[in-house]
């Protein structure tokens, strides 16, 4: 049950009377304020005319609500140290490697991001990979070089969390946790995402439902995530010549009608270098609010996804092309 209040500063006397009848409320933040409590489904019965007589409530909404953290948030950009993403900021660009490679590599590559105007370095340290025998990351040891590289350029950080086991140290060294496509749906790893209290970058599994995504973000934020920043990076289709069917719908609506902050990858989406531009370029007008894209120093030695990493030059002209230049979301050209 939802209990919607006339003014936020009425919550806190509210939940006092509810809590008498024997209702257990959480308090459902929107920017800065609380403009509606959540009535736990294990409270008592209270039939809805006695809420509603309550002093202080607006309304009282009985039909199930799916994901009413997330509703709460419409509206509210994510900050992710100073940088801010989604509604009424600016586009960022988040950018770095698939995979980090080693110290020199990363730090390269958080250079090239910087000089595109980036604002969040991007790379693997533990990779989710289809073939057990390709590369799968550095691990442990990657992390620090990424946050080297990071701060060395005057970068945040973004990386992926793999299993529940990597998540402390994952966030001992990123400024934002990433849930690949691939875990979109793994709950568990998602709650103790979740409680590491940091945002998150949440992928799309490459055949999930826009409302399966919405509620493994729901799963986040229970468990403490700050703010989830949600990433459209192609879906499973029937046609190989790109790699996954880049869904600009979802982002559209994602964007305009639930208000949320959501950023495009094209890089994944495409698989190929060449299309990452006019891909990038329709996500921005489909009001994304930045882009994911992989880059390497030397994408012909890349480890993983040389194909579609953009070098250094070519991430500037990406940026430029998508008006991302001097007035990047936090950036500095
Ligand atoms: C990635 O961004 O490093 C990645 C593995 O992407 P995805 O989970 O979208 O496949
Ligand atoms: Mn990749």
């Amino acid at each position: 049950m939802i209990v919607t209040l006339k003014h936020p500063t009425d919550a806190d006397r509210v939940a006092a009377r509810l809590q008498a009848l024997g209702l257990w409320t959480e308090k459902l933040k929107s920017e800065a304020e609380t403009r509606a409590l959540l009535v736990r489904s294990d409270s008592a019965q209270v039939e809805p005319a006695a809420i509603e007589a309550i002093e202080g409530v607006s309304a009282v909404w009985t039909a199930p609500v799916a994901h009413p953290r997330l509703d709460a948030l419409a509206g509210t950009p994510v900050e992710v140290r100073g940088c801010t993403i989604g509604h009424g900021a600016l586009p960022v660009l988040i950018s770095g490697p698939c995979s980090v490679e080693s110290p020199d590599q990363v730090a390269e590559a958080a250079r090239a991001v910087k000089a595109a105007g980036g604002v969040l370095l991007r790379g693997g340290a533990f990779k989710p990979r289809t073939s057990p025998y390709s590369f799968s990351g550095h691990g442990s040891p990657a992390l620090g070089w990424l946050r080297e590289a990071a701060d060395a350029a005057g970068l945040a950080v973004v990386t992926e969390v793999l299993s529940e086991q990597d998540v402390d140290s994952v966030a001992a060294h990123a400024d934002m946790l990433q849930v690949g496509s691939r875990n979109m749906q793994s709950f568990a790893l998602l709650r103790a995402i979740g409680r590491a209290g940091k945002p998150v970058l949440l992928k799309r599994g490459m055949a999930a439902t826009i409302e399966e995504w919405l509620l493994a973000a729901e799963h986040l934020l229970v468990s403490g995530a700050t703010g989830v920043v949600f990433c459209e990076r192609g879906l499973r289709s029937f046609d190989p010549s790109t790699r996954n069917l880049l869904d600009l719908g979802a982002v559209a609506l994602l964007a305009n009608v639930h208000r949320l902050p959501v950023v495009v990858d094209p890089s994944h989406a495409a698989g190929r270098k060449d299309l990452i531009a006019p891909l990038a370029r329709a996500a921005i007008g489909a009001g994304a609010h930045g882009l994911v894209v992989e880059c390497h120093p030397h994408p012909s030695q890349a480890k993983s996804d040389g194909a579609q990493a953009l070098d250094p030059e070519a991430l500037v002209g990406l940026a430029d092309s998508c008006n991302l230049g001097s007035t990047v979301n936090g950036g500095s050209r």
